[in-house]
């Protein structure tokens, strides 16, 4: 996979959303099929041979990533939202982000009574890891076990692996 071309074909946008913020805009990657298709190739040859339950995607990006490689793989998709939009119970965690606060939650009964479920969780971009952290936080606590968190992009600026490594194993495609 030519990591150059993935870079090239995100959009960068500075100051958004608020000052001092580089804004990156994967919608012109996923706008160009043969780059996401390329991604979604790379990543189920990853994760094939894995005997994955199921792929956790973070809102929103991570469910466009997550969803088309969790039919890739024939599994089951799990959303980790944002505050007040799952309409069953849940288990939230609240936590910083790069810009602000947020909280996530998942379904209690997203992996759907099966035990210890192995899963791989996914985003587009860690910045400082507070998103990855709580979302790898819920996953434990509704029964799955976070075998890696992949991101397609990393900052570099951040030192978000360190912690996130005690729990999980942690992949990313680019390193900005
Ligand atoms: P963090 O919790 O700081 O690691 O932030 C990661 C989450 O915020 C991810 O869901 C990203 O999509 C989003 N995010 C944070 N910083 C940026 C950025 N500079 N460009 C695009 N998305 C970002």
């Amino acid at each position: 996979m030519d990591e150059q071309k993935i870079l090239d074909s995100i959009r960068k946008i500075p100051n958004y959303p608020k000052d001092g913020i580089l804004f990156y805009d994967i919608t012109t990657m996923i706008g160009d099929s043969e780059i996401f298709s390329e991604l979604i190739d790379f990543l189920y040859n990853r994760y094939k041979e894995q005997k994955l339950d199921f792929i956790v995607g973070i809102e929103s990006r991570g469910f466009i990533f997550g969803a088309a490689l969790a039919y890739k793989l024939g599994i089951g998709f799990v959303p980790i939202r944002k505050k007040g939009k799952l309409p069953f119970t849940t288990v939230s965690q609240k936590y910083a982000l790069e810009y602000g606060f947020d909280e996530m939650e998942i379904h209690i009964d997203a992996f759907r009574g099966k035990k210890n479920a192995k899963v791989v969780m996914i985003d587009d971009l860690i910045a400082t890891g507070g998103t990855a952290k709580a979302s790898i936080d819920l996953i434990k606590a509704v029964g799955g076990e976070c075998v890696e968190a992949c991101f397609l992009l990393r900052l570099k600026e951040f030192d978000s692996f360190k912690e996130i490594q005690k729990q999980t194993k942690v992949f990313n495609i680019l390193d900005i």
